[in-house]
């Protein structure tokens, strides 16, 4: 097959594509037209791929669950998963507190470009914070509380409710579990029929990826530059340091904690995985939401790079909203740098306190579009740096949302094939040319 037929390349065409109309397009003043004839059909896609979000954990989640024989092999993977997890997103706020105190960019913001930044963003802030108290002041177990629904049918239509779906899959599966088989099987047959047609209308759905993505870059290029191209280019300048801090601890994250768990830990290749994942960090760039990119890693990683059905349909939905790697390194970047361009220093006590809270806030993290910006007001008042401080950042953040966003699902899908291979339910990975038609095997 020739390479441009193939999916990947074709999503990198629209991406590429994009960014020059994006470009061209607020250099020319065409900010309403793109809104208007562009954007729609990045919303197309995403919203497509957001509609199937649910029925795919719902009935992926409890076939997977219903289908493992028994508690024991649940909490075993449960307990493995969440472990793993938790150590990645440790090492990643790790590497980034390290690379922000060795590159120290915050000291790099000229005074006059600080003062113009906090100025703009001001009003900004002023909602990001209203959305942080409101999270914080419901004190330390609503995390938790939040987790346990008390109507099914209000979860399952709101996609920030995601936790809970996978929570109440969880739950469903093992009630499952638990019935004798023949009052068991008709409801599984159900949810595992649903998962099957769920998998294929992601087939459908990414035939179109090509063109969301290209109206979703350009509609983004344009809505963060407005009428005034050059001023990102000036924000580019100025916070390039914090930029490249952020997308560096990012890469060495990649490369080092993943590339070891690949190698150690599963029969994959660097490049088999990346090939296979490929398609879904692109989906995860342009969408910036891990929660829409879920079903086509779930697609990629079962299909291309072999992990069973039963354990990519336990770790991946819970990955999505639980292991946020990139949100977390991005946090504990971002949270000193505020603090060293505002000139404060924090003691070794205060970046262990960002290493906890932005552990636990990037688990709290919903999986869309901006949440991580949110979540770090809440670290930057535990270490008491002026929440306002995120007016130095905000004009920069979504591209760093992309960028983290590709970071989490990486980590998800890496901790799927290490997870499939401990529990020896990792099969040879298909890359072949005829798969690469995302053709549905099963
Ligand atoms: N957009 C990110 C995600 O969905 C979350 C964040 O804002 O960091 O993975």
């Amino acid at each position: 097959m020739p390479w441009y037929k193939k999916l990947h390349w074709q999503i990198i065409l629209g991406l590429v594509l994009g960014l020059i109309y994006g470009v061209i397009a607020a250099s020319q003043g065409w900010v309403k037209f793109t809104s208007d004839w562009i954007t729609p059909f990045g919303t197309i896609f995403i919203n497509a791929l957001k509609l199937i979000g649910v029925p795919l954990v719902l009935g992926s989640l409890v076939t997977g669950v219903a289908s493992l024989s028994d508690i024991k092999k649940l909490s075993r993977i449960g307990g493995r998963t969440i472990l793993i997890y938790v150590s990645t997103t440790i090492v990643a706020v790790t590497i980034g507190l390290v690379i922000v105190n060795v590159v120290r960019p915050g000291d790099r913001v000229p005074e006059q470009m600080r003062l113009e930044l906090q100025e703009t963003y001001s009003a900004d802030v002023e909602r990001r914070e209203a959305a942080a108290t409101e999270t914080r002041d419901r004190g330390p177990l609503a995390m938790f509380v939040d987790m346990v629904p008390d109507n099914f049918f209000s979860s399952a239509s709101n996609n920030r409710n995601m936790l809970q779906v996978v929570i109440i899959s969880i739950v469903l599966g093992i009630g499952l579990i638990q019935l004798p088989q023949e009052k068991a099987k008709p409801l599984v047959d159900v949810f595992d029929s649903l998962s099957h047609v769920v998998i294929r209308l992601v087939d459908l759905i990414m035939k179109m990826a090509p063109i969301g993505v290209f109206a979703l870059i350009g509609g983004t290029i344009t809505s963060v530059t407005g009428d005034d191209p050059s001023q990102i280019l000036q924000l580019l300048g100025a916070l390039g340091f914090y930029m490249m801090t952020v997308v560096g601890g990012m890469i060495l994250h990649i490369i080092f904690t993943y590339g070891f768990l690949l190698k150690t830990m599963t029969p994959l290749s660097f490049k088999t995985f990346y090939q296979g994942i490929a398609p879904a960090q692109l989906v995860a760039f342009s969408t910036s939401s891990s929660g829409a990119t879920l079903p086509v890693t779930m697609e990629r990683v079962e299909e291309k790079l072999g992990a069973s059905e039963e354990v990519s349909s336990f770790v991946l939905p819970l990955g999505a909203t639980i292991n946020m790697d990139g949100t977390a390194l991005y946090q504990a970047v971002a949270a000193v740098f505020i603090a060293q361009s505002l000139g404060m220093g924090l003691s070794i006590g205060a970046q262990l306190t960002i290493v906890l809270t932005a552990v636990m806030a990037s688990i709290g993290t919903p999986a869309v579009p901006g949440a991580g910006i949110i979540m770090l007001v809440i670290i930057l008042e535990s270490v008491g740096v002026p929440s306002a401080g995120i007016a130095l950042i905000l004009g920069v953040d979504r591209i760093l949302d992309m960028l983290r966003t590709v970071t989490n699902i990486t980590g998800d899908a890496t901790v799927a094939c290490v997870v499939a291979h401990a529990e020896g339910e990792l099969r040879a990975p298909d890359l072949s040319e005829e798969n690469d038609r995302m053709v549905s095997h099963r």
